[in-house]
């Protein structure tokens, strides 16, 4: 026999049944405005006579505090990161031309949280905390009993979620005196947010930007320009490895791997100037987790629980932010959801790369890495996904994958715009091309349950919006967006050049 059971705690109404087993399961939670009344009988008919909102409630959670750190809790560690030369654990020392201290702390930080400074949480209250919202009309034109939300980080100034971490990351350069911020932006999300960041706290920003996007998007360089940036197209002719690479191909579409030499080099020539990265390192992963921990009180406030969170990846902050704080439940055993990651066909690291240490940029003049890897001198095709144009994965998150706490598909660009057009016109937002990765592997699930009947909730990670992206929807409107072909011979070719490296 189940048994209902009902309780309130300050504001908040839970329905649960208690089956005969001993197991309580929510049914329903609603956030009420004003004190109750409850009546329990043994059907749970308890009168709320106040008015109970069953939205998503954004606007009733507030911002986190802290941050969570995944590595704290997993059972073994991730490797260390080597010295580039030595092949050496790196040093703290090491990183310093590079960073500031404070974000190496927290790069090999084992704490379970770290606080958000307060400046930085005034300015995530610009536009955090994000939506949750479900995706009812999408889940209508799929015929689907699944559930669908998606947490839309769209809504930030530069339109993704690259400024939870852009803006961290010079408050802490600026608390340490730093007065210039160098970086590579692929699609031109990076670059735009960092630039952003960089007005606020006032700081020199100069990007460099790979020159296929630089060609395609002029939009997010104006945006750059806009808050104050320079902007170069990579390969530049203003860096030594940049005149090196147009030397062998003055063509050269350029990559990130390439636009990161390019950034790394001219920190690490210049004292008063430090480097920023938008994806891969542990700290970005860290500082993107504002998400998931926004979200898990989101979902509990109308008491829902993911079985399926996807998320697209590039280098994985957006997927690591939603999901990590879910993993931490699900290691505790609360949940147990299934983690999904979503690659482009064109650039597969975790689904077609090894792991292996290898370095994060072309020139080999960043610390290796153990990832998942395409080689570092792989250079994608030109898919529209700038974002995703990336030779390796987050070491946390390959690391995780490699642990089977996740999994990992690829999925072709026509399809996911196929999607993306699904979307926009039952949703009405327009997605950045990153997103319509994870996109396209929610509407697979969502078919997948209406073949079944399951009606699991689909949780996936809306991670920016495509306002400067419409030449790729022209392209996949006019029908001339083509998938190119998975270059087999030129990723083993640069497998061929990672280094061997036995630990
Ligand atoms: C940069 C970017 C990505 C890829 O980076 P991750 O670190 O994998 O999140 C995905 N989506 C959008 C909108 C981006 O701007």
């Amino acid at each position: 026999m189940a048994q209902s059971l009902c309780f309130y705690s300050n504001t908040r109404l839970h329905i649960c049944i208690k089956a005969s087993s001993g197991k309580e399961q929510q049914l329903g939670c609603f956030t009420l405005t004003k004190p109750i009344h409850l009546k329990v009988s043994s059907g749970c008919r308890a009168r709320a006579r106040a008015s109970a909102s069953h939205g998503a409630g954004s606007s009733a959670i507030q911002i986190p505090h802290q941050w969570y750190n995944l590595i704290a809790d997993l059972p073994v560690k991730p490797p260390p990161p080597l010295h580039p030369k030595t092949f050496e654990p790196v040093k703290p020392e090491d990183l310093s031309p590079l960073f500031p201290d404070e974000l190496i702390k927290q790069e090999a930080s084992n704490d379970q949280f770290i606080d958000i400074p307060e400046e930085v949480l005034d300015v995530y209250r610009l536009w955090r905390p994000t939506p949750l919202i479900r995706a009812k009309r999408l889940e209508k034109l799929l015929n689907t009993p699944a559930r669908i939300y998606y947490k839309y980080e769209g809504v930030s100034p530069a339109g993704s979620h690259k400024p939870n971490t852009a803006v961290p990351q010079v408050w802490y350069n600026a608390q340490e005196g730093v007065k210039n911020i160098v970086t590579e932006t692929g699609a031109g999300q990076w670059g735009s947010s960092l630039a952003f960041a960089c007005s606020l706290f006032g700081l020199n920003c100069e990007v460099w930007q790979v020159r296929a996007s630089f060609d395609q998007k002029p939009y997010r360089k104006l945006m750059m320009q806009t808050w104050g940036a320079k902007v170069h197209p990579s390969p530049s002719t203003v860096t030594e490895f940049g005149r090196r690479i147009l030397q062998m191909d003055p063509a050269s579409p350029g990559s990130l791997g390439i636009a990161i030499s390019e950034a790394v080099e001219v920190a690490a020539m210049n004292a008063d100037t430090k480097y920023c990265l938008g994806s891969v390192l542990n700290h970005v992963l860290l500082h993107q987790t504002v998400i998931g921990e926004e979200c898990i009180k989101q979902m509990e406030a109308i008491g829902e629980t993911p079985d399926v969170i996807i998320g697209c990846t590039g280098g994985g902050s957006n997927f690591a932010g939603l999901s990590f704080p879910f993993i931490r439940e699900k290691l505790k055993g609360k949940i147990n959801p299934l983690i999904r990651a979503v690659e482009p066909a064109a650039c597969p690291s975790l689904t077609k790369g090894i792991y292996a240490y290898d370095y994060g940029d072309t020139a080999g003049m960043t610390p290796l890495m153990k990832m998942h890897t395409l080689g570092h001198d792989f250079i994608p095709d030109p898919i529209h996904a700038g974002g995703l144009r990336y030779h390796g994965m987050a070491p946390l998150i390959s690391h995780v994958y490699e642990l089977g706490f996740m999994e990992a598909l690829s999925i072709p660009q026509t399809e996911c715009f196929q999607g993306a057009i699904q979307f926009a016109r039952t949703e009405g937002l327009i997605p950045a091309p990153e997103p319509t990765h994870a996109i396209a592997a929610t509407i697979r699930e969502a078919l997948h349950c209406r073949e079944t009947g399951e009606s699991k909730v689909i949780l996936m990670a809306m991670c920016g919006h495509g306002h400067f992206d419409l030449p790729a929807y022209e392209k996949y409107l006019q029908g001339s967006m083509v998938d190119l072909a998975f270059a087999e011979e030129k990723i083993q070719a640069s497998l061929a050049n990672i280094p061997q490296i036995v630990r």
